[in-house]
C-alpha cells in the first residue's frame, strides 16, 4: 500500500499528532493508500509556508513561472497511466475514463495555464478629464487555499490549482479524503518540476479542518471550493466572521436538463442523454438528469435510449469493456436508490434499472443499474435534488417553449443543453436557458480553454480559460497625473520651494 505523508515547504512532513487514515477502492474493499491526517496546527504551518513564498512567486516573471507548470504537465504525463490506475481505484470509474479525461485534463490546465499569463494584457483607459495615465494591473492575491471533491480529483483539483499558481498566488490544496492520492502525488511532481519551496503545499485529511485552518486565517485571501452546496454554504457562514474577508469561489452541485426538440438528429440527442447522465456514474456536477422531449419524436427517443441503456455494460472499473464502474461508497448508493425508492413511491415508473447491481465480479462494489424513470412531475424530489448516480427522468412536452421552462424551474444554473437542427432555435434557447453552461447538440462538457461554473444554488465565479484565471488576480487601478500642472483645487497660491 502507497503512504503519503504532507508536503510541506518542498518536505514530506507526518501529521504532528502522528495521525493517518487509509483510503478504499469501491469495487473491492481493497485499500490503496495510507496518508497523513492533518491538524489544524498542520495546516497552519502550510500556511506559513505558502505566506513566506508568495512574495518570491510573485516576484517571478511569468514566463518562468510557466516553465515549472510545463515542466509539471510534462511529469504528469510521464506517469499518467500511474495516476489514472489511482485514480480510478480510489473513485471507481472506469480506468478508461480516467485514461482519457481526468488525466489528459491535468496536463492541459498546467500546460494551458503555463502559457497563458505570458501573453495576458491589460487596459489603459481615456478618462473625460484628460492629463491622468489610467491603467489597470492584475496581481496576484497571495495565499489561495483550493478544496476539490472526490468525482473528478486531480482534474478538479488543478482546475483551480493552475489559474491561481499562473496568476503567481502560492497554494495550500486538499484533496477529497475519499480519494486524495492523486493529489498528494502533485507533492512530487512540484517538487520534481522544480517549484521552489512553499509555493504549493498539499494536506490530507478532514474537509472541516482544513476548513476552520484556512477560514480563520488572516494570511489566507482566497478560497476555491469545488463540492457540495452543504459545504459551500458553510464557508459562506464562516466567510462572515472570518477575521480577514476571503474572495470565495464556490462550485457546487447542479441539476443539468436536456431540451430536444422535433426537428432534432435524434442519434446523437439520444447519446448525448446517455452520456450526461452515465458518464461517471452520473456523478457529476452539471450531469443531465432531466430530459424533456418533444411529443412528435418522444416514443422513437425513448425506444433508442432504452435500447442503449440496456447495453451499457457495469463491470470492473479496470475492464476495458466496462462503460459504468461503482459509484463512490455505501452511502452514494443509498442516496442514489433512496432518490429512485421514493420517486417509484410518489408514482414515477421505472423503465429500466431502478436497483443495485451484484452480478459475478460486482458483487462487492457499489453498482448501480442505468435507470430511466418516466411518469415524474415536477414537483417530485428526484426532479428538484442532485441524485449523483446513473439516474434519468424523461418527460414528454408539447413544445420547445414548455421543455425550456422546465428545464429552468430548478435551483441550481450549472449546465442545460438543446438539441434542434435549426440554428435559430437553437440561438433562442442559448439564450433562454439559465446556466453557466449551455450545450447546443452538445452536452456535459467543460474545458481547461473556456469558462466553466454556474449561478444560483450552483455557486459564483468561474474556472477554466481567462475568466478561470481572473478569479485569482487581484484587479488595481492605477492613476499617474500627466499633465502640465496639477489641479488646484482650494486655490492656494503657489510658493516657491
Ligand atoms: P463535499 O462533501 O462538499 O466535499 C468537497 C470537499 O470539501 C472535500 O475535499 C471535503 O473534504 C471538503 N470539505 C468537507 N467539509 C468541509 C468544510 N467544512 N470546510 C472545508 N472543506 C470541507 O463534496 P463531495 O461529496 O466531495 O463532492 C460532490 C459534490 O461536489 C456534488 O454536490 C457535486 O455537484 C459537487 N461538484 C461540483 C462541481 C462544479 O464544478 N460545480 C464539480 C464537481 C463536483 P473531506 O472529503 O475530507 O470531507
Amino acid at each position: 500500500m502507497r503512504e503519503l505523508k504532507l508536503f510541506i515547504n518542498n518536505e514530506w512532513v507526518d501529521a504532528e499528532n502522528g495521525a493517518t487514515f487509509t483510503t478504499v477502492n469501491p469495487a473491492t474493499g481493497e485499500p490503496v493508500s495510507r496518508l497523513a491526517k492533518a491538524s489544524e496546527k498542520d495546516i497552519r504551518k502550510a500556511i506559513v509556508a505558502a505566506k513566506a513564498a508568495a512574495k518570491g512567486w510573485e516576484d517571478t516573471f511569468p514566463e518562468e513561472r510557466g516553465k515549472l507548470m510545463l515542466r509539471a504537465a510534462e511529469l504528469i504525463r510521464n506517469r499518467a497511466q500511474e495516476l489514472a490506475e489511482i485514480e480510478s481505484a480510489e473513485t471507481g470509474k472506469t480506468l478508461h475514463e480516467c485514461q482519457v479525461i481526468d488525466i489528459p485534463f491535468a496536463i492541459r490546465a498546467f500546460e494551458y495555464y503555463g502559457k497563458v499569463m505570458t501573453g495576458f494584457q491589460g487596459e489603459y483607459i481615456e478618462l473625460p478629464q484628460g492629463g491622468i495615465l489610467d491603467y489597470v494591473s492584475y496581481e496576484p492575491y497571495g495565499v489561495v487555499a483550493v478544496i476539490a471533491p472526490w468525482n473528478f480529483p486531480i482534474h478538479l483539483m488543478t482546475r483551480d490549482l493552475c489559474p491561481a499558481l499562473a496568476a503567481g498566488n502560492t497554494i495550500v490544496a486538499k484533496g477529497s479524503s475519499k480519494t486524495p492520492t492523486t493529489t498528494s502525488l502533485l507533492g512530487e511532481i512540484i517538487k520534481d518540476a522544480g517549484f521552489p519551496a512553499g509555493v504549493v503545499n498539499i494536506i490530507s485529511g478532514p474537509g472541516g479542518t482544513f476548513g476552520n485552518a484556512v477560514m480563520s486565517s488572516p494570511d489566507v485571501s482566497v478560497v476555491a471550493f469545488t463540492g457540495s452546496a452543504e459545504v459551500g454554504r458553510e464557508l459562506l457562514r464562516m466567510n462572515a466572521d472570518a477575521p480577514v474577508i476571503k474572495k470565495l469561489v464556490l462550485e457546487l452541485g447542479g441539476k443539468g436538463a436536456i431540451c430536444i426538440d422535433k426537428d432534432a438528429e435524434l442519434n446523437g440527442a439520444v447519446n448525448s442523454a446517455l452520456f450526461g447522465v452515465c458518464f461517471n456514474q452520473g456523478e457529476v456536477c452539471c450531469a443531465s438528469s432531466r430530459v424533456y422531449v418533444h411529443e412528435v419524436v418522444y416514443d422513437k427517443f425513448m425506444d433508442m435510449l432504452t435500447r442503449r441503456f440496456k447495453q451499457l455494460k457495469i463491470g470492473l472499473p479496470t475492464d476495458p469493456e466496462t462503460n459504468i464502474g461503482t459509484l463512490i461508497d455505501q452511502e452514494g448508493l443509498e442516496k442514489v436508490d433512496g432518490f429512485v425508492q421514493r420517486a417509484v413511491a410518489d408514482g414515477a415508473t421505472i423503465v429500466t434499472g431502478g436497483k443495485r447491481y451484484t452480478e459475478g465480479v460486482c458483487e462487492k462494489g457499489f453498482y448501480y443499474e442505468p435507470t430511466i424513470l418516466t411518469n415524474v412531475r415536477e414537483d417530485m424530489e428526484i426532479m428538484k435534488k442532485e441524485i449523483f448516480g446513473p439516474v434519468l427522468m424523461v418527460t414528454k412536452v408539447k413544445d420547445l417553449d414548455e421543455a425550456i421552462e422546465k428545464a429552468n424551474d430548478t435551483d441550481c444554473g450549472l449546465g442545460a443543453a438543446v438539441w434542434s437542427e435549426n440554428p435559430r432555435t437553437l440561438y433562442r434557447a442559448g439564450k433562454l436557458l439559465k446556466a453557466g453552461s449551455v450545450w447546443q447538440n452538445y452536452n456535459v462538457t467543460s474545458t481547461p480553454e473556456a469558462p466553466y461554473g454556474g449561478n444560483k444554488n450552483s455557486g459564483f465565479g468561474r474556472e477554466d480559460g481567462l475568466h478561470g484565471l481572473r478569479e485569482f488576480l487581484c484587479v488595481k487601478n492605477n492613476m499617474q497625473y500627466v499633465g502640465s500642472k496639477y489641479e488646484n483645487f482650494y486655490g492656494f497660491p503657489d510658493e516657491e520651494y
